[in-house]
């Protein structure tokens, strides 16, 4: 009995190395867990669950369906960069769409999962513009757009983002340990698992005279990571690519 969580592949056609891991990663590794959480950013950008036409999409799509066949449960949890995963492609790859953040009992211990950039609080900016583009209302409008025009504005929002982070302190774009404590406070949680931050690593926060952990995932760049969590706690593992 394991539990699995991984989190910013960003998959796309570009990094065909990137997505050849991660289809190993599920036969050779995930196939055996119980079950198997994806805690955002699986893939570079999402324009809408009409781009499952893609053949890069579609073949990720069949690997975790394929995934969920041999007993896996599998579990994602939007990330920023592929909010637009709706149920079409949750249908198409059998996945389990979640809330950010969704408290577990992870084997005993309640563990909240999210995928972290609510938790980067000192970046306003970035926090003003996800209130605005994570609206119905917004999504809809963004949605009724033909998908070639839907690519060409993610586009250049990820230009702006680039530009943005080059300008922005490195201290600003990581988890404010405030919005940790008050994570883990109001849901009743020892446990944190999140990614976005691209900063592996296992934190310890007090809170309120209690010592939690806070796991941060790996990017998969050249190589891939996974947290593997049993009965006995969790550990981080490397997949050399
Ligand atoms: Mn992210």
């Amino acid at each position: 009995m394991s539990t699995l969580f991984v989190s910013d592949l960003h998959l796309c056609p570009e990094r065909p190395a990137v997505t050849a891991l991660f289809q190993r990663f599920l036969t050779d590794t995930a196939s055996s867990a119980s079950a198997l959480y994806i805690l955002g950013d699986l893939f570079e950008y999402w324009a809408g669950d009409d781009d499952l036409d893609d053949p890069h999409h579609a073949a990720v799509a069949a690997a975790l369906a394929k995934t969920a066949d041999t007993g896996t449960a599998i579990y994602l949890l939007h990330g920023n960069r592929d909010f637009l995963l709706g149920a079409g492609f949750a249908r198409a790859s059998r996945v389990n769409l979640l809330g950010d953040p969704t408290p577990i009992d992870l084997y005993r211990t309640p563990t909240l999962l999210s995928h972290g950039d609510t938790l980067c609080s000192d970046d306003r900016d970035y926090l003003a513009l996800r209130e605005k583009i994570r609206t119905p209302a917004w999504i809809a409008a963004f949605l009724a757009q033909p998908l070639a025009q839907r690519k060409a504005q993610i586009e250049q929002m990820r230009r702006h983002s680039e530009q943005e982070k080059q300008r922005k302190e490195y201290a600003l774009m990581d988890a404010n340990p405030e919005a940790v404590t008050t994570a883990l406070r109001n849901h009743q949680c020892r446990r944190l698992i999140h990614g976005h931050t691209h900063r592996p690593a296992r934190h310890f926060h007090d809170v309120d005279g209690q010592s939690c952990e806070r796991w941060v995932l790996p990017a998969w760049e050249e190589d891939g990571g996974y947290l593997h969590c049993d009965a006995g706690g969790c550990n981080a593992v490397r997949i050399a690519g």
